[in-house]
């Protein structure tokens, strides 16, 4: 498996050292010839999400990954990367976020929680995080909420999470994604 990770801006180390542990192979994304190369899945990573826009429209990269997306690329996106998936930005998930949600005193902050799918508490880093402020459609499920707010969502193959598995050294939130990925289509219409 070779995973795709958007290597614009922000926290995209960490997640291909992860991978790497878990045995995937990675390829950087930089630019459009590196988008052209085969990919089983994508990684946006946290970091800055209005940067990270700009950066794709003007590499060219928007609506090659738009389109890969709804044409059933499975998605993980952490923080920014959530940002990104949702509407007004990528428009990929039914979701509406709200940017830096927790203001500027609890900004940055870690907590443990649950995540359906997997065993036990999960570590959770949020950074200037966003959370879902609204789930737009019935194929977008909620997986975990944190103080009655929506931190992880699953619509189809796509994933987002409000806070960086890729800070912590648990490797659940990437092996549910690699699960994901290699779901049948008919597995994925009941998750
Ligand atoms: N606050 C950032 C944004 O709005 C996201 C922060 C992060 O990815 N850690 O894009």
């Amino acid at each position: 498996m070779n995973i795709a990770v958007l290597a614009l801006q922000g926290a995209f180390i960490e997640h291909e050292q992860i991978l790497h542990q878990l045995g995937v192979q990675t390829h950087e994304i930089r630019q459009l010839s590196d988008w052209q190369k085969p990919k089983d899945a994508l990684i946006i990573p946290g970091g800055e999400s209005t940067a990270q826009m700009l950066l794709l429209k003007q590499l060219g990269l928007f609506h090659p990954i738009r389109e890969a997306i709804f044409n059933g690329l499975p998605v993980f996106g952490t923080c920014a990367g959530m940002i990104l998936l949702s509407k007004d930005h990528l428009g990929t998930m039914d979701i509406e976020v709200r940017r830096n949600a927790y203001g500027r005193q609890l900004g940055s902050f870690h907590t443990d929680g649950k995540v359906d799918g997997l065993e036990g508490h999960i570590p959770m880093t949020f950074i200037r995080a966003p959370y879902i402020e609204k789930i737009l459609s019935p194929q977008c499920h909620p997986l975990s909420t944190v103080d009655g707010h929506i931190v992880a969502a699953r619509q189809g193959k796509q994933l987002a999470t409000s806070f960086h598995p890729e800070l912590t050294d648990h490797l659940g939130m990437h092996q549910y994604f690699l699960q994901m990925i290699q779901e049948k289509e008919s597995c994925q219409l009941t998750a």
